[in-house]
């Protein structure tokens, strides 16, 4: 049994796997987190960029041994979905194929270790730490190169049939629309990722060379990155403002399908799009139905490594 002395000194490591890159942090009791290290993710081979989590891990449960903190367990995070919390079975931009995450780290550092996908990891940092810790009823959505989702009902997650639910970027936005990876076609995430913003500006920056937004991008519609149409906008560019409004109703419109299925009490927003901050919400609430609640993520960039030290206490309740 612990007393309360040794829960005082022991802490949680988190690991927040991202496309692009890779968050490691130390979370104590109040979801502060310590230590915050970030690298690129090395998508070369699964064994590679676990070798990486592997090492940095290792160094901060040194660094923890000598300070007399104790580590009470390793949560990951990662995209891709696992059937069985323990083995990764595939991913989008990451080469898993069957991966045994959770083993390998766990041989590696000798703790125990929590694997779940990286939006419930989202899920559980703001139902415990974040934006829902006062309501029932909560959609979280990841909003960068896809839409990634987490559901909570009644405070509880909800993850369906062989923990496949939540795939809130997957429902038909129009059936004629472009093919997505799922197999699908026209899919919400199709037209309201960032991945879908980037390529709609590029296209117009193309369509009109004389804008403000083709001149930011140095005349290469390839340099616009997700931010760029925005300070295009806040510069005066008129082609700009109509990409992103066009783009904010594309998103307002899944939201408001989303809750005639769900009536969450909040939407909270996460992901590389919340980057831009209030002008989302501010732009986006119009358009939403009038009992509509969307607020972003008052964690930022420590959501995913404070969700990914939640895991335990999720399975637990
Ligand atoms: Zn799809």
């Amino acid at each position: 049994m612990r007393d309360s002395q040794t829960l005082k000194g022991s802490v949680v490591i988190g690991v927040d796997i991202g496309g692009t890159n890779i968050d490691i942090g130390v979370v104590d009791k109040s979801f502060t987190v310590h230590s915050h290290t970030r690298f690129k993710t090395d998508k070369t081979s699964p064994q590679k960029m676990l070798g990486d989590i592997c090492s940095s891990v290792s160094r901060l449960l040194k660094h923890l041994d000598e300070t007399g903190v104790s580590c009470e367990y390793i949560g990951v995070g990662s995209p891709g979905r696992t059937s069985d919390n323990r083995t990764i079975i595939r991913a989008g931009n990451i080469p898993y194929k069957n991966t045994p995450v959770a083993e390998i780290i766990e041989n590696f550092t000798n703790k125990e270790v929590y694997l779940d996908n990286d939006a419930s990891c989202a899920l559980y940092a703001e139902k415990h730490a974040g934006a829902g810790k006062n309501v029932s009823d909560m959609i979280v959505m990841t909003i960068g190169t896809g839409i990634g989702g987490g559901i909570m009902i009644n405070r509880k997650s909800y993850h369906g049939h062989n923990n496949r639910a939540g795939e809130i970027g997957h429902f038909i936005m129009d059936k004629n629309g472009p093919p997505c990876p799922c197999g699908l076609y026209g899919c919400f995430e199709k037209y309201a990722s960032v991945t879908a913003f980037v390529e709609a500006a590029r296209k117009e920056a193309e369509a009109h060379p004389g804008s403000l937004l083709f001149e930011l991008a140095g005349g290469n519609p390839e340099n616009i990155g997700g931010r760029t149409p925005f300070k295009a906008m806040y510069a005066g560019c008129e082609v700009s403002k109509g990409i992103i409004e066009k783009y904010i109703k594309n998103l307002a419109g899944g939201i408001n399908s989303l809750n005639k299925i769900f009536q969450p009490q909040i939407f909270v927003l996460t992901g590389g799009l919340t980057n831009e901050g209030e002008i989302i919400t501010e732009m986006l609430t119009p358009h939403l139905l009038p009992e509509v609640t969307a607020v972003l993520s008052p964690l930022g960039g420590r959501a995913g490594i404070v969700g990914a030290s939640l895991i335990k206490k999720e399975r637990e309740e």
